[in-house]
C-alpha cells in the first residue's frame, strides 16, 4: 500500500521527536518512523543531569516518554519500522517500510548514530555474552563481578561510574594518557574507590569464545607494544558512535567522516531532505542540540513547503 505524507522523519530520538513536536504543531501531519532503537541513545542512560529545565536531572528513558507524548499531543503520528530503502532520486520522495511504499514532500533524516565496536571480531562474536556497549542495559549481570570499560570520552566514564555501583572492580582502559571526557565526570570517576585506570593501553584480544564467556582480555601496551592478559567478567565498549547515514548513502552528500553535511541550517545537498541530530553533528553531539537541531529541521521543512506551494 502506498502512503502520501506532507513531512516523515526518521528517527525519534530528541532530534526526531522535537521535529515531530514542531511540525505537527505547524499543521504538517508528520509521520515518524522509527526503528529498532526507538528514542535514540537516551533510552540507554540514567539521569541526564544537563538538559535545561531539570536541576535535579531527569532519567534519559523518561525525557523520551515525555517528548514523546509531547509530540503525539499535537498530532505527530509514530509508527515502528525499518526503512529498508529511500529513493531521493526525485520528488516525493520514497520509502519502501516492510510491504509498504511512503511518499514524503520533505523528509527529516535523524537516525542518529549506532555505539562503535572495537573489530576484533571476537568482540561482536561475544555481544551479550560478556561485551557489551550498554552498561545501564547490561551491568546488572555483573554485580560483584570484575569489568572493564575501553574508552576515554564521557560515555567511558559515565558507563564506570554506572558500574561501579554494580561490579566489585573497573579497570577503564584508555588508549592514551590522559582523559578525553568531561573535568567533572574525571573528578567522579577519580573520587571512586573501585576503578582503576589502565593508561596507554589497547584492548586487542577478548577471551573466551570457545567457552561462549568472557575471562580475560589482552591488552597491547602502545608504548612499549607488550602485551598483557587480564581476567574480567565483562567487558564495555564505549569508544564513540558512527552515524547511521546507511539509507541515504550515494544520494546526500556526507562529510569526510561520514556524517551528512548541513547547510544552511538543517538542508542537506538534496533540495526537500534535512538533516538533524546525531547523524549531522559530529561536534557537539548533545541530547539538547540534537532537540534544537530537529526544530530547525521541522522549521527548515515547512519553509521548503511553503516555498514549493504544498
Ligand atoms: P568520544 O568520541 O568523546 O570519545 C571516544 C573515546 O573512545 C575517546 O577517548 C577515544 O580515544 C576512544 N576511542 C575511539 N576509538 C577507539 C578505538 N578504536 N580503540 C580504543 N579507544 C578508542 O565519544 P563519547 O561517546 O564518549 O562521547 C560522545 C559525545 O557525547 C561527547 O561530546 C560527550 O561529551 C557526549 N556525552 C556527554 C555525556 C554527559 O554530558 N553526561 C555523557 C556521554 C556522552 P581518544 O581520546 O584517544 O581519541
Amino acid at each position: 500500500m502506498t502512503h502520501a505524507r506532507q513531512v516523515i522523519i526518521i528517527g525519534s530520538g530528541p532530534a526526531g521527536l522535537t521535529a515531530a513536536l514542531y511540525a505537527s504543531r505547524a499543521n504538517l501531519s508528520p509521520l515518524v518512523i522509527e526503528g529498532i532503537e526507538a528514542g535514540g541513545q537516551l533510552m540507554l542512560t540514567t539521569m541526564v543531569e544537563n538538559w535545561p529545565g531539570f536541576r535535579d536531572g531527569i532519567m534519559g528513558p523518561d525525557l523520551m516518554t515525555e517528548l514523546r507524548a509531547q509530540a503525539l499531543r499535537f498530532g505527530a503520528e509514530i509508527v515502528q519500522g525499518d526503512v529498508a530503502s529511500i529513493d531521493l532520486s526525485e520528488r516525493p520522495f520514497r520509502l519502501r517500510v516492510g510491504d509498504d511504499t511512503y511518499t514524503a514532500d520533505a523528509l527529516i533524516l535523524a537516525t542518529g548514530a549506532s555505539a562503535r565496536w572495537l573489530e576484533l571480531g571476537v568482540d561482536r562474536q561475544l555481544s551479550g555474552r560478556g561485551v557489551s556497549t550498554c552498561a545501564t542495559c547490561d551491568g546488572f549481570f555483573f554485580r560483584g563481578r570484575r569489568v572493564a570499560v575501553v574508552g576515554g570520552g564521557d560515555t567511558a566514564l559515565e558507563e564506570a561510574i554506572y558500574l561501579s555501583k554494580l561490579a566489585s572492580d573497573v579497570v577503564l582502559v584508555h588508549r592514551r594518557a590522559e582523559l578525553r571526557g568531561s573535568k567533572v565526570m574525571q573528578d567522579k570517576v577519580k573520587a571512586l574507590p573501585n576503578i582503576r585506570f589502565v593508561w596507554n593501553a589497547e584492548v586487542v584480544g577478548i577471551n573466551d569464545v570457545a567457552k561462549g564467556e568472557v575471562t580475560s582480555m589482552v591488552l597491547r601496551d602502545t608504548l612499549s607494544g607488550a602485551t598483557t592478559e587480564e581476567p574480567i567478567d565483562g567487558i564495555f565498549i564505549a569508544i564513540g558512535h558512527t552515524p547511521n547515514t546507511r539509507l541515504v548513502q550515494g544520494q546526500v552528500d556526507l562529510l569526510d567522516n561520514g556524517y551528512i553535511r548541513t547547510h544552511h541550517g538543517s538542508r542537506t545537498s538534496v533540495p526537500g531532505v534535512f538533516a538533524a541530530g546525531d547523524v549531522q553533528d559530529h561536534v557537539y553531539r548533545q541530547a539538547v542540540t540534537a532537540a534544537g537541531s530537529g526544530c530547525m529541521a521541522a522549521i527548515d521543512a515547512e519553509r521548503f513547503l511553503s516555498g514549493t506551494g504544498h
